[in-house]
Parts: C-alpha cells; sequence; structure tokens
C-alpha cells in the first residue's frame, strides 16, 4: 500500500509500505481522511518520533474491508473511527477505569502504525462504528469531541447551571455543545477573538463575551445576575485564562481543567485565595475515555453526530491535502500563525 511514512526528522515521504494483516480480533480500515494532531508535529518536526520509520495517524475515519476472527463489533462495510488509545487492561489503573492514566498501554500512530496510509489494522475494541450519513470530515473530529465529553462528564456536570466555556477553540466548541446536549441554564463562551465568540453562538452558546473587553468580569458575572458560574471549563490552557476560571466561578464552583498547558503559571496570593475562599473544586481532565472501553464518550459523539446535535463546522479545518503530499501539509507547521483549524490528509 502506499503510506506517508516518517523516516527521520522532517523526511516525510509517499511511499510503498507493507500493507497491515488482520489479526484474530482485529479489524482492517481502508483510511479516508486523518487529522494532523498537534501531537504529530514534533514527531515529524522535532525528532518526536519513537522510532523510524513509522506511519503516524491516529485521528481518521474509514471503512471496515476486513476483519480478523472472533471480531462481532463490527462487519466489512461499516463506517468507523479508531480510538486512538490502546490501554493494557490488565493494569490496576485500567481495572479501575482510569484508562487515560494506564502506563503499560500502546498507541496508534505513535507506538504503532497510524492512520497516515490506505489502511490501518485496530483492535477490534478501538473500533468505533458510526453512521455513513456522518462526514469522513465530521468523522475526523471524535477525538477531540471525546476529549471535551470526557470533561464535561466528569466535571459532576448539572443541568440548569450556569456554564463558563473559555476558549473558543475546537475543545471549547466542542464543550459548548455538550454542554447544550446535557442541558444548562445559559452557556456563556469567553474568547479574545470575536469571530470566534460569533462562531460559538451557531454552536449553542447563549452568550460570547469578548474577554480583553472593558469589564469583562462585571459583564460575565452580570450575565449569571450576579452568581458566577457553577460549571467552568478552561479550554486554552495558559495563566491568563486559568485565573479568569476562578474569577469566573460560582462560590463551590466546578472548574474543568481541559487545555492542555502550554503556559507557567503564577497567581499572586488574593489570586490564589480565590480557590479557598470560594472552596472550588478543580479537576484536570486527559483525554475521552472511560470504561466499556472506549467509553460513553465514544459511543455518545457517535450518536449525537449521527442526529447533527453535534456538529463539526468547515471553520474547524484549515486545509485538505492529498496523503501524497504530507510532506507540504507538515511543512505548513513551520509557520503554524499561519494555520487555522485542523490540517486534514484525505485518500483519494
Ligand atoms: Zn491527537
Ligand atoms: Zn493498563
Amino acid at each position: 500500500m502506499k503510506a506517508a511514512v516518517l523516516y527521520g526528522n522532517e523526511d516525510i515521504r509517499y511511499d510503498d509500505y507493507e500493507t497491515p494483516e488482520v489479526e484474530p480480533g482485529t479489524v482492517k480500515i481502508a483510511v479516508k481522511a486523518s487529522g494532523i494532531c498537534g501531537s504529530d508535529v514534533p514527531r515529524v518536526l522535532h525528532n518526536g518520533a519513537h522510532y523510524y520509520p513509522i506511519v503516524l495517524g491516529h485521528e481518521f475515519a474509514g471503512e471496515v474491508v476486513e476483519v480478523g476472527e472472533g471480531v462481532t463489533k463490527v462487519k466489512v462495510g461499516d463506517t468507523v473511527t479508531g480510538a486512538p488509545r490502546i490501554p493494557c487492561m490488565v493494569c490496576a489503573d485500567c481495572v479501575a477505569g482510569n484508562i487515560a492514566q494506564c502506563t503499560h498501554d500502546s498507541f496508534i500512530g505513535s507506538r504503532q502504525q497510524g492512520s497516515f496510509a490506505e489502511y490501518v489494522v485496530i483492535p477490534e475494541a478501538n473500533a468505533v462504528p458510526y453512521d455513513p450519513s456522518v462526514p469522513a470530515e465530521t468523522a475526523v473530529f471524535f477525538e477531540p469531541a471525546t476529549v471535551a465529553a470526557h470533561g464535561v462528564m466528569q466535571n459532576d456536570y448539572a443541568g440548569g447551571e450556569y456554564v463558563a466555556v473559555i476558549g473558543a477553540g475546537t475543545i471549547g466548541l466542542f464543550v459548548v455543545q455538550w454542554a447544550k446536549i446535557f442541558g444548562s441554564r445559559k452557556i456563556v463562551v469567553f474568547d479574545v477573538d470575536d469571530e470566534r465568540l460569533a462562531l460559538a453562538k451557531g454552536f449553542g452558546a447563549d452568550e460570547g463575551v469578548n474577554s480583553l473587553s472593558e469589564g469583562y468580569l462585571e459583564k460575565a458575572k452580570g450575565l449569571t445576575a450576579g452568581a458566577g458560574y457553577a460549571q467552568v471549563f478552561e479550554a486554552v490552557g495558559s495563566n491568563a485564562t486559568l485565573l479568569m476560571a476562578l474569577e469566573l466561578a460560582a462560590a463551590k464552583a466546578h472548574v474543568g481543567l481541559i487545555g492542555t498547558p502550554h503556559d507557567t503559571v503564577s497567581f499572586t496570593k488574593p489570586q490564589w485565595e480565590i480557590i479557598n475562599r470560594k472552596e472550588l473544586t478543580l479537576r484536570g481532565f486527559w483525554q475521552g475515555y472511560s470504561l466499556p472501553f472506549p467509553g460513553r464518550e465514544w459511543e455518545l459523539t457517535a450518536h449525537y453526530f449521527a442526529t447533527g446535535q453535534l456538529r463539526a463546522d468547515p471553520s474547524f479545518i484549515d486545509r485538505k491535502y492529498p496523503l501524497s503530499e504530507a510532506a507540504e501539509a507538515f511543512a505548513r507547521f513551520k509557520n503554524p500563525k499561519n494555520i487555522h483549524g485542523k490540517i486534514l490528509l484525505v485518500n483519494q
């Protein structure tokens, strides 16, 4: 088969690669489209791969073309995505349902062959069937949708509350949609970009507040009749937005940290004291898994993608490249400021 093979740092080539074979309990998928994840970029551009040569890619949509012995979950012709994490399922964390905390895991597209190829073979348990009416360009967003779902579901989410979502990026917009699906009193989104705020309203946010605007905090509190937000989701990962999460929180609020940190955090004493005074519950979230593996996050994402209540948007996609132009696609990451959304590699 053809694949985008990573031979060394900055050396990714469209080349012949051994076609993977199904084994008992595995599923062979003809890949339609793959997303380039932020985590793939250092693998290609900064010597970040576990070994060479390797075929990366872990956010994908495709069709089952062959199933191994004993497979019952999917059949040939099903449209599927793959949950990329392959937990050991026997360690204490796995048994307890702490799937993302398993340290004996494998990962499709970083420790074993991924989806930047014509075919990928994955364990049956990792295959997630979805309705064929869902476009592949939506299905490549399964993973971020499950990350957002996991954060919302694990944050002791109750409907009927004021919800603050900080950051209107892809994850933030999925958080908005889950909050809408699970029910809320009012969803308010915070971002520094008015266009993203307008987009968030299109996804069901009731209000958008530019956090750089004059008196943002008073305005934000006013939208809750002064109470603050019982549910706060941080989906950026910066010092400023973490502080915002504390400021926006109501007394005893649940503050969910979903954004991947990319900043050093420092608080003044009064800022730190907000956590004590309001008796906040801060929780971090990582990936989108639970039991039964890969979890309700994936099953619900499939369900709500099919009903249309959960959507990806053309604005989530920066650009599409044929798989044969994977090198050009990765070169684009040398100027990340020019990239707005996910870059897709598409099989013709
Ligand atoms: Zn990823
Ligand atoms: Zn484990």
